[in-house]
């Protein structure tokens, strides 16, 4: 005759208790139970003592201590030892071998619309919570059911057992189910106190999330009393959080590698420019939009080329710089439609040019440069977490080692290039393929499900970004007042060969000049595209076939960056050698999603 079991009971879910209680009773199983629930077990007639029989103490501070007591947690925590048996005896206590708890409905709780801090108080679970704790860390021994449905297996296996056990397999399971119970109920709780105790530092509203039905959004962290950034000006939004903090890492990681100030214009998660701060040539000043501005420092310089490498793509961009921000950076950003900036700080003047965009209402973000995110970083996609170690690949000089095509002429300028095209591709959605010439990013292919629609999207852009420094539209006479972005919606009709033709877009475009510019001939535009040259690549995975060497080439890319492990390497080197390409294999892939 196996020795008789002893099942403590605590619910507030009082769901299927009774079957349970019965099941118990039928396997010749002692029942505890906590007041109510020993309450509703006594009333359907079934045996059950109080937890006050073999605490000898009252529950007290009305329902905060219930079980809490060495009674009940020496009886459950004890281990087949010699020694915790000796303890169990000198103190009189039994052990337990079934533990039934759920816990408070504090989730539900807070809930409701208008909860007091002291309503959420009263259901924090404590006993409750213990009890779970305690019977999951001894489930070697013990077995722990903390959710109604897995009543009915339990009892099935206790009727069929031998000895009144139940498997080890399914106690394990249960012990992390227990856990698993715990964790979220611990993580509401938190959750609930960070918007009441921490709104604005470690957490902060947001209206809605990528999409202004999918309410409520916020942005938090844990284990740290502050997020990594300071809102100046303005109310983030959830898109402009995820370009934010994918754009901030690249320009502080671009400016690490290359010792310059770094700038980034991103849309939609991926950049639609980047740029370290050379100066620019009048030729460049005029192709982006900046011959006014004066003194421009090496930061602005960053910015005028990242913003003005694909002006319609930048429209309403969210901004990242990796310097303080001076007044001439402020003055470029203030003309311009932008939905935010984030940089790790801010000359007071600079400041106040910026907080007057948008009525007063321009995202401005001060991040803490010497912050560094976990190293594991999870998320969730249709419910399910997905976890993966940080990307921290180091992109700089050194990884382009590997020079293997004939030329082995790598130039300084094509390392610099090929370092900014690359960083961008980390923080740009793949597949990616990006151009780069003069510290800039010139071309930048995101988000294709083809790599050489990448490459050529990209080469499509580049080619677009030359042909706007063509003297023909360097001449344009544009009428009185028309609005940069109108201008750059002309310029890029007129460079991409799609002038309109049909009413009423063709009078449209033709009111945006003085002058209405002939188009470019045929052979002009080869003529001037030929004049392209030494424009660097990098890809984010290898090229599975040729084409897209010969596509680049077209563009005037003669440095070429990629991973190999194609089973088509061969040939693509081939393509490379046939056209005199520097080919650099890069050892490090770049997917990000
Ligand atoms: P009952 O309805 O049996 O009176 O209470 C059951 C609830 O009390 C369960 O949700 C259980 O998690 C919780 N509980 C058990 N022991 C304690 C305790 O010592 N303190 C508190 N605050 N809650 C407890």
């Amino acid at each position: 005759m196996p020795e008789r079991k002893t099942a403590i009971i605590s619910v507030y879910d009082k769901t299927g208790l009774l079957d349970l209680a019965k099941g118990l009773v039928e396997n010749n199983v002692r029942i505890l139970a906590s007041g109510g629930t020993a309450q509703l077990i006594r009333e359907s007639g079934f045996p059950v003592d109080d937890v006050s029989s073999i605490t000898h103490a009252p529950e007290m501070l009305g329902g905060r201590v219930k079980t809490l007591h060495p009674a009940i947690h020496g009886g459950i925590l004890a281990r087949n030892l010699e020694s915790d048996e000796e303890d169990l005896k000198q103190q009189h206590i039994d052990k337990m071998d079934f533990v039934i708890c759920n816990l408070y409905p504090f989730k539900e709780t807070v809930s409701k619309i208008g909860v007091t801090v002291d309503e959420a108080v009263e259901e924090i679970d404590i006993g409750g919570v213990t009890l779970l704790r305690a019977a999951a860390k001894n489930h070697s021994r013990v077995t722990i059911l903390s959710d109604p449905k897995d009543y009915a297996a339990f009892i099935d296996e206790l009727s069929t057992s031998q000895d009144g056990e139940v498997s080890q397999n399914l106690r394990n399971r249960l012990a992390l189910k227990a856990f698993e119970h715990t964790a979220e109920y611990d993580a509401c709780i938190a959750d609930f106190f960070r918007k009441q105790y921490s709104e604005d530092k470690a957490q902060l509203p947001l209206r809605y999330g990528a999409n202004p039905y999918q309410k409520p959004a916020q942005a938090f962290v844990t284990e740290q009393e502050e997020l990594p950034f300071k809102v100046l000006c303005g109310t983030p939004g959830y898109i402009n959080l995820l370009d934010a903090l994918n754009s901030w890492p690249l320009v502080r990681e671009l400016s690490a590698s290359l010792n310059l100030p770094a700038a980034a214009s991103f849309k939609h998660v991926s950049p639609a420019g980047v740029a370290v701060g050379f100066p620019l040539t009048d030729v460049e000043k005029q192709v982006y939009f900046v011959t006014d501005i004066e003194n421009m420092s090496p930061l602005a310089a960053a910015y005028a080329r990242a913003r003005g490498a694909d002006r319609m793509s930048s429209f309403g961009d969210f901004i990242a710089l990796s310097n303080i921000v001076d007044v001439s950076t402020a003055q470029i950003i203030s003309r311009e439609v932008s939905d935010g900036v984030i940089a790790p700080g801010f000359e007071p003047q600079a400041l106040e040019i910026l907080k007057r965009k948008k009525n007063g209402k321009y995202c401005i973000l001060q991040i803490d440069p010497n912050y560094v995110p976990k190293n594991l970083e999870t998320r969730q996609v249709y419910g399910v977490s997905l976890q993966q170690r940080r990307n921290d690949a180091i992109i700089n000089q050194s990884i382009f080692r590997e020079v293997i095509s004939q030329n082995k002429n790598l130039s300084d300028q094509a390392i610099v290039d090929l370092t900014v095209a690359t960083l961008a591709l980390k923080y740009t959605q793949s597949n990616s393929v990006c151009y780069a010439k003069n510290g800039m990013v010139i071309g930048l292919g995101a988000g294709q499900q083809s790599r050489i629609h990448c490459t050529r999207l990209a080469g499509d852009k580049a080619d677009n970004w030359w042909l706007r420094q063509h003297p023909k539209v360097l001449g344009f006479k544009w009428a009185q007042g028309v609005k940069r972005p109108s201008k750059s919606n002309a310029i890029d009709l007129y460079v991409t060969n799609q002038i309109p033709t049909e009413e009423p877009e063709k009078s449209e475009y033709e009111g945006n000049f003085e002058e209405v510019p002939k188009p470019l001939t045929k052979e002009e535009r080869k003529e001037w595209l030929s004049k392209l040259n030494n424009v660097s690549l990098s890809s984010d995975a290898f090229f599975p076939f040729a084409d897209n060497v010969y596509r680049a080439v077209r563009s005037g890319v003669k440095f070429i960056a990629a991973p190999t492990g194609s089973v088509q390497d061969k040939a693509v080197i081939n393509a490379a050698d046939s056209l005199d390409v520097v080919y650099v294999e890069n050892p490090i892939r770049l997917f990000h999603h």
